[in-house]
């Protein structure tokens, strides 16, 4: 199959009210703008450098999510086109961030990033943590807090990412419930290829998928 069926299929598959975000790193422009013509409304950039080529060429058709590891050289770039930072996991970004919307009169949405599996070397936040965290980011004027995102673990097996999803989950309801103002939980980010269906199952109304789109990447 092509991409155009691959995302024509997976919009049809896909249960109402969960968003899908191509990760298109590794991606041509011309591949992603097929993915474009068959209904996909926003991309995922891991890398700013070259989210700013695709975004000339691609253009505002679609929205544009960064799922990179950020680099705080790299917010001045992103902030000006990008709509939402899915990665947000320390003060030291968000201020980075806040500072760079507030120059541009803009308030940038984001989710904060949970490093759910607590492996030392990965990006996020560790689950015990995050409630501080976004305390304290609901001070930013040009910040607004709507979610939470997450990767898990690496698995062969998808069902071993379960557990993941699932305490990732249970921050989600923790912050939302203790109504913090300018946080609005509402979106979680979970899941990509292998593991939407179970990240779906456990809450995730945002699954990022890029090999099942484009195909393997090289
Ligand atoms: C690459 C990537 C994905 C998608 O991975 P696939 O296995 O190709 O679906 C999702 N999230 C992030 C942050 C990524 O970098």
């Amino acid at each position: 199959m092509g991409i155009k069926e691959n995302v024509k299929a997976f919009l049809d598959e896909l249960p109402k009210g969960v968003l899908l975000v191509a990760a298109t790193k590794s991606r041509t422009p011309e591949e992603i703008l097929q993915a474009v013509d068959a209904g996909l409304q926003v991309i995922g950039e891991n890398y700013a450098q070259d989210a700013e080529k695709k975004a000339d060429i691609i253009g505002d058709k679609v929205k544009y999510h960064f799922i990179g590891h950020l680099q705080r050289n790299k917010v001045k770039k992103i902030v000006e086109f990008i709509d939402m930072i899915e990665t947000v996991d320390s003060l030291r970004i968000a201020e980075e961030i806040d500072k760079r919307c507030a120059l541009l009169n803009k308030v940038m949405p984001i989710l904060v990033e949970i490093n759910s599996g607590r492996e030392t070397q990965k990006a996020g936040v560790f689950p015990e943590d995050a409630e501080e965290l976004i305390k304290k980011i609901s001070y930013f004027p040009n910040i607004k807090v709507i979610g939470l995102m997450t990767m898990g673990p690496m698995f062969g097996d998808p069902e071993d990412a379960r557990s993941f999803f699932v305490e990732t989950k249970k921050v989600f309801e923790r912050i939302k419930s203790l109504h913090i103002p300018n946080i609005e939980m509402k979106y979680l980010s979970m899941g990509m290829s292998n593991s939407y269906i179970i990240a779906i199952e456990e809450g995730a109304n945002i699954v990022r998928i890029g090999t099942r789109i484009f195909g393997a990447r090289k």
